[in-house]
């Protein structure tokens, strides 16, 4: 088929929805157009928060924003920020409850955000063509469009494709963001971000399947290089959980060394630790080390722990000696694990670098090379934590695009 659109929109997912609900109720004479590669739209928002949609956060501090010019997203955020958020989805009945600075859907269903978004669609006329993966474009003051059956000709254009997350399944191939470097547009090394880490299996492997709350740094030398306090999972490749996700993103970056380092007690210092373990040694002195943390910390764990520090399990409790207990709290407050790799973009939530943000102006999101192009989410080169920062992003950076673009033609 032949398209012509005011605002073509590549990619039909989180800020390419909002991106054209923003343009078509801000003049509802354009022609709006989303060209979307899969057979629906939002397929990776529905898995977002394991099914339940972190939509935002009451928190979009800066800090949790990553990316070379963190400050590129400034201006989106203060004009597009939690407030405004809330009011766009309650006008399209998303309602929100929060869990900890984590906002979600009220019905606690990422598939409900996506029906939301679609139904508006529906409602003002944003045309939504499916099964239209884009292979090519022609960049100049109109924008030429091409996928395998369809052209489109465009006077503005909004590029909502995401990048290499999650997979083909839900859309991320990143065969746009690669259109773009071979353009000559600058780019930022992409990587994957939040996403498990893949470290020496000696102890995690015994380990498989025993979830702690921990404080995990990542380390680099002796530098930390980030920290999160939250739930880690041990796994036989590895670490995953919250916090191993969230402290992630450097270590795929660049081909440094990092070493993750878990404090199992993060409330008290290495000296407390070691006179409460000293404390307890007393009182068990009749247990073989085999079972000296049964009752306090997980079992397995316990025993790890100790083969960790080079004993054997069948020695005595008795055996400990003060030099033991500073040992012992020591392995306890860093339990130390090498990286030596992550599991991959299909297995990442968000995908660090993209197009370089030095390409658009951070106050319109339009090109600095052609007039009538413009970039939202996760393309550009801005990742966020975990917590709903990501979808922020989205939205921020499509309400701003979209409001450009409208003001441009
Ligand atoms: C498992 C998982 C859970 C997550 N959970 C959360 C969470 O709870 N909270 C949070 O803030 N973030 C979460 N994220 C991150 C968040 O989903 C993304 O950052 C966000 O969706 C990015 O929005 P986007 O619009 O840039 O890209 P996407 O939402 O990825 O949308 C891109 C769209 O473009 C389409 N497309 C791609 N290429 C083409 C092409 N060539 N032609 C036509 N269409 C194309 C894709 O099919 C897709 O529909 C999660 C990610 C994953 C993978």
């Amino acid at each position: 088929m032949n398209y012509t659109a005011d605002i073509a929109i590549i990619g039909g997912g989180a800020s390419g929805l909002v991106a054209a609900i923003t343009a078509k109720r801000l003049n509802p004479n354009l022609s709006v157009y989303i060209f979307e590669a899969l057979d629906r739209v939002g397929k990776k928002l529905i898995t977002t928060g394991n099914g339940r949609c972190n939509i935002t956060n009451l928190n979009l501090n800066l800090e949790r924003f990553h990316g070379e010019d963190v400050s590129f997203c400034r201006y989106a955020f203060e004009r597009f920020g939690y407030s405004e958020v809330k009011d766009f989805f309650y006008g399209i009945g998303v309602d929100f409850i929060n869990e900890g600075d984590k906002v979600y859907p009220s019905s606690l269903q990422a598939a409900s955000v996506v029906d939301a978004l679609r139904f508006e669609c529906d409602r003002i006329g944003v045309n939504t063509v499916l099964n239209c993966k884009i292979e090519d474009i022609s960049f100049g003051d109109s924008f030429f469009l091409r996928s395998s059956e369809d052209s489109i000709l465009a006077k503005t254009l909004i590029v909502c494709s995401g990048l290499l997350s999650g997979g083909d399944k839900i859309g991320s191939f990143g065969n746009i963001f690669r259109l773009f470097k071979n353009e000559g547009f600058k780019t930022v090394r992409v990587s994957p971000s939040l996403v498990q880490l893949k470290t020496e299996t000696d102890f995690v492997k015994q380990l498989k399947g025993i979830k702690v709350d921990a404080k995990a740094s990542l380390v680099c030398g002796n530098k930390v290089v980030a920290e999160y306090t939250d739930e880690v999972l041990f796994c036989d490749y590895g670490l995953s959980g919250p916090a191993i996700l969230q402290i992630s993103r450097q270590s795929a970056r660049d081909e440094k060394e990092y070493t993750v380092s878990l404090d199992l007690y993060p409330d008290i210092d290495k000296t407390e630790l070691a006179s409460k373990i000293k404390d307890r040694a007393k009182l068990l002195q009749n247990r073989n080390l085999e079972e000296f943390f049964v009752g306090s910390i997980n079992k397995r764990l316990g025993q790890v722990v100790l083969k960790y520090c080079g004993y054997k399990l069948s020695d005595s409790v008795s055996v400990l000696r003060d030099a033991d207990f500073t040992k012992i709290a020591t392995a306890l407050k860093s339990f130390e694990f090498k990286v030596l790799s992550n599991t991959g973009f299909l297995n990442s939530q968000v995908s660090s670098g993209g197009i370089s943000t030095d390409e658009f102006d951070p106050k319109t999101l339009m090109s600095r090379r052609y007039r009538g192009l413009f970039a939202a989410g996760e393309i550009l080169d801005i990742d966020g934590d975990c917590g709903g920062f990501n979808l922020s992003w989205a939205w921020a950076s499509a309400c701003l695009a979209a409001e450009s673009a409208v003001k441009s033609l």
